[in-house]
């Protein structure tokens, strides 16, 4: 390296060690510390530098090792309770006792870490899947580069909506306006320059920098990386950004908050048993480990955690679908979604705009054959006969114009065409090589003098380029935009007076066909500088040439509308494109039928915001939304939260960020930018609109997965309470001993509770209505589920106890039949919990395959217990002979038939319904 500056063990330094001042630096002197050039760092030194500066990422939150997860499952009331009535076992020199309680507590230690550990593994994964990219130039190529690969002295783009990457020292700018409230906590966007700024100017001010982690609100920039990873100054603040962790989904905390509850009412009432069942001179230390032993059976402390397993489950399957949740909360709400409101470009067609028709302002039609980002087709008249010389001349200019009036890049590499860049752009550049036009040929001889970029609510892009006689100004966009620009228009014969509503009349035709219609308009200026260019300069110009662009549907896409109406939920359309255009695709997807259902952005805005009932009224019946901007965007999802709905939105742009955050559920497109993905909840990596719906799909699926393990656990703990209470309130001989309901609840059905959360998802999920958000998991039918499944085993058992002890054998033998007998009730009404309505031989075991292994290994577990010698002595069992555990089984069964006769019951009534 040059004598310019040091980087052993640091990033750039001058020589004397200290820090090199950026911000001060003119372009040469910046360049030359940085070693580095505008075209770019060629991928040889930026692969050198990676190597010798590391990746740019900021130190990151340490995941829990093995060891913390595992002490982690010890911070719980029940464990220390558990932990004290063990202690005391101890001491009174019960070491059976001691020992079998102490051995509960580790298996369940065991299995909460390892369930922990996965969700954290698979949490982990989901992070790394969103990534953030970075347009660097490299050796003279814009590409787009992994953010962590971003290296010092590398050259980068900014476009509104990006986050920048790392600390970058600007040469260009263009309208550029960051947000770096992170940074100053100042919360206005700050608009940069290019030009040195004094030394001394503190960080705040320094308006030529952009800090890694600030993002783009508006415009355009170029700069070179000056410091990345721990070398920017949030790496230096080491105030990581960062979503807060480990934040809890509301249902979790709704579960936690009942379990608690539960809890409290139990442990007062195994007290109240304790009391009696002391009073009646019963040991201390014995009435203790029941009391301890009735909490453990009642409350439900597992819920919370299969809860945890079942909707990381479901983050896991929705990855697989494209899907990610960036909240575990979003897995829940995405189950009770009731409207989408969907982006038309890119989430329902698939992004590949093509030209596919030039019409000029005479009225001759050029067709373009071909299809995608390619140089294969050519240009003929709609008439048939080839192009004339003329018109291939004129054809070409138009051309040039949209060359250079463009962002996008597309360039033959390999043998294959690489692009970049906003869609409608790359298009225009395959146009151009369709007509043989080299794009950076074209550029390389017109230099850009100014430009104001497409942004999405202004609807067109402006370009002033030098050509050999002048300069020229170009504009695109939208056709009423255009035209309002316009005073005359180009034909055969030169400059005319423009028709105005002829052409509007004909743009509109062609978006009835379903193509999205772009207007091009042109000047010539004399020479002259270069200059700012600003709205007020895009006048009296020439009206060039409606293109006529095709952008194909998705396959999935009409599908997916189809399976989102069965399941009752609503689907509109929100796009800044033409409503012509927005109703061609909306029918053609099954969204709207008829010009009723359509409305603009500019009808929205006569009728007034989202607070006026006309506005919701209005909106109620409209499926299709055209030409709206993305503030108007956001009132529409307002609006339909007022009506009731809960609304996914989907977005992609910088201004869509209000608009994801105001809905339900935000969901940002993987293609979109950096802002929309940081405020939404989820991120659809594939940008498909049926991604979406899929998501809806295994919401719905978790949430009913979370149903069906409260229900087991709810009912397995009020049949062990009932059944307790009654025999200690009639005075009866305890139908089991402390460390037997231990066994049965945190080794036979706890291993059985965390198997349901595996279940997978019935099908007919997708035809029902969602569900409403506000409606708890406690409603009508799963009380009516945990009393009949609760009192049936409670009642099957107390029976069974009740002639059990008239039989001439001893207690220990009653106890171990009837403690089987409560394993078995509970291995059938596990098959009850699959579905709620189904009946439970019909669900196949496909679906959940974890469910069959852990029933078998409780159930072995059990068989094992009666069996070995040790546990035999630990738990008190005794050897069942074949005969009984056959007889056990059928008794058992009754829980299976009484659901099962509920069950058909209800689908009775549901179908009379
Ligand atoms: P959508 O909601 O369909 O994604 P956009 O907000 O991207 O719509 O675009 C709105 C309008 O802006 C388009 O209908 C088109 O007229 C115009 N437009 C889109 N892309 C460009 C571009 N790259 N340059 C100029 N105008 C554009
Ligand atoms: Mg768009």
């Amino acid at each position: 390296m040059s004598k310019d500056t040091v980087t052993s063990g640091i990033q750039f330094r001058e020589p004397s060690g200290r820090v090199i001042p950026w911000h001060a630096l003119d372009e040469k002197t910046l360049l030359r510390k940085l070693q580095t050039r505008l075209d770019g760092l060629t991928p040889g030194e930026a692969a050198e530098r990676l190597r010798e500066f590391g990746r740019n990422e900021l130190p990151e939150r340490k995941p829990p090792t093995l060891l913390q997860v595992f002490l982690h499952q010890f911070a719980s009331p029940l464990i220390y309770i558990l932990l004290v009535a063990g202690v005391i076992a101890l001491l009174m020199q019960d070491y059976k006792d001691a020992v079998f309680i102490f051995a509960v507590v580790l298996i369940n230690a065991v299995i909460g870490t390892v369930q922990e550990w996965q969700a954290e593994q698979s949490a982990h994964a989901l992070q790394t899947m969103i990534k953030v990219r970075a347009r660097a130039r490299r050796a003279g190529h814009q590409l787009w580069i992994d953010s962590e690969e971003v290296v010092p002295g590398d050259v980068l783009v900014l476009e509104s909506g990006d986050r920048v990457p790392a600390d970058m020292r600007l040469l260009q700018v263009n309208n550029l306006t960051l947000d770096e409230a992170f940074l100053t906590g100042e919360s206005q966007g700050v608009v940069k320059r290019a030009e040195p700024i004094p030394a001394e100017t503190p960080l705040s001010e320094r308006v030529n920098m952009a800090y890694a982690g600030s993002t783009v609100l508006t415009g355009r920039g170029l700069g070179v990386v000056v410091a990345t990873g721990a070398y920017t100054e949030v790496g230096k603040i080491a105030r990581v950004i960062k979503e807060e962790e480990g934040a809890k989904a509301p249902l979790v905390i709704r579960m936690e908050r009942f379990a608690r509850q539960i809890s409290l009412i139990v442990l007062g009432f195994a007290g109240l048993l304790g009391v009696i069942s002391f009073s009646r001179g019963e040991p201390l230390n014995e009435v203790f480990i029941l009391v301890v032993a009735m909490a453990v059976s009642a409350i439900p402390e597992g819920l919370p955690v299969a809860m945890t397993v079942a909707l990381s489950l479901a983050t896991r399957r929705m990855a697989k679908r494209h899907v990610i949740v960036r909240k575990l909360a979003a897995v829940e709400s995405l189950g009770s979604c009731t409207l989408i409101a969907s982006d038309k470009t890119g989430t329902l067609t698939v992004n590949q705009q093509t030209v596919k028709e030039i019409v000029l302002p005479e009225g001759s039609e050029i067709l373009i054959s071909g299809q995608g980002y390619n140089d294969e087709g050519e240009a003929r008249l709609r008439t048939g006969e080839p192009l004339s010389e003329a018109y291939a001349v004129r054809l070409r200019a138009m051309a040039v114009d949209a060359i250079l009036c463009n962002e996008a890049t597309f360039v033959r590499e390999d043998g294959h065409w690489k692009y970049s860049g906003d869609s409608m752009d790359v298009a225009l550049l395959a146009l151009a090589a369709k007509l043989g036009l080299s794009n950076q040929d074209v550029r390389r001889e017109h230099p850009k003098l100014a430009e104001i970029p497409f942004e999405s609510e202004k609807r067109y892009s402006a370009v002033l380029y030098a050509t050999p006689s002048g300069r020229r100004l170009v504009v695109k966009g939208a056709v009423e935009t255009v035209l309002g620009f316009c005073e005359r228009a180009r034909s055969l014969e030169g400059e005319q007076p423009l028709a105005a509503e002829a052409l509007a009349e004909m743009a509109m035709r062609k978006a009835r066909e379903g193509y999205r219609v772009l207007a091009l308009a042109g000047k010539d200026l004399g020479p002259g500088d270069a200059h700012a260019l600003s709205e007020a300069d895009l006048q009296g110009m020439v009206f060039e040439a409606l293109l006529c662009f095709i952008d194909p549907l998705r396959p999935e896409a009409k599908e997916a509308v189809e399976t989102a109406h069965r399941a009752g939920v609503k689907v509109v359309m929100i796009t800044g494109d033409h409503p012509a255009t927005a109703l061609a695709i909306a029918r053609e997807l099954g969204i709207a039928e008829t010009q009723e259902e359509v409305i603009t952005g500019q009808e929205l805005a006569e009728i007034g915001t989202p607070e006026v009932p006309e506005f919701y009224e209005t909106i109620r019946h409209k499926t299709v939304f055209a030409r709206v901007t993305p503030e108007q965007k956001l009132q529409i999802v307002d609006g339909f939260i007022r009506l009731g709905e809960f609304v996914a939105v989907t977005g992609d742009g910088v201004n869509d960020a209000p608009a994801l955050k105001k809905a339900n559920i935000g969901v940002a497109m993987g293609s979109g930018t950096d802002i929309a993905k940081d405020t939404a909840t989820l991120i659809i990596t594939d940008d498909n609109f049926a991604s979406i719906v899929a998501g809806i799909e295994e919401g719905r699926y978790a949430y009913a997965n979370v149903r069906k393990v409260t229900l087991l656990l709810i009912s397995t703990g009020l049949a062990e309470l009932v059944l307790l209470g009654t025999a200690i309130v009639l005075n009866l001989p305890l139908p089991l001993v402390a460390v037997q309901i231990l066994w049965l609840n945190m080794v036979t059905n706890g291993i059985q509770d965390v198997a349901l959360a595996f279940e997978g998802g019935e099908p007919g999920v997708m035809k029902q209505k969602p569900r409403d958000p506000k409606e708890g998991i406690f409603n009508r039918k799963m009380i009516e589920l945990v009393l009949i499944s609760g009192l049936t085993m409670a009642l099957g058992c107390f029976v069974a106890w009740i002639w059990l002890i008239r039989q001439d054998v001893d207690i220990e033998t009653k106890r171990a039949l009837l403690l089987t007998l409560l394993v078995l009730m509970q291995f059938y009404h596990v098959l009850n919990c699959r579905s709620e309505e189904e009946s439970a031989f019909r669900v196949p075991w496909r679906r959940n395959p974890v469910l069959a292994i852990g029933m078998v290994v409780a159930l072995g577990l059990h068989v094992v217990a009666t069996e070995v010698p040790l546990l035999q002595s630990l738990l008190r069992l005794s050897s069942i002979p074949l005969t009984q555990w056959l007889v056990m089984g059928v008794l058992a069964s009754i829980v299976l038939w009484v659901v099962e006769v509920y069950k058909a019951i209800q689908r009775r009534r549901t179908a009379q319904a």
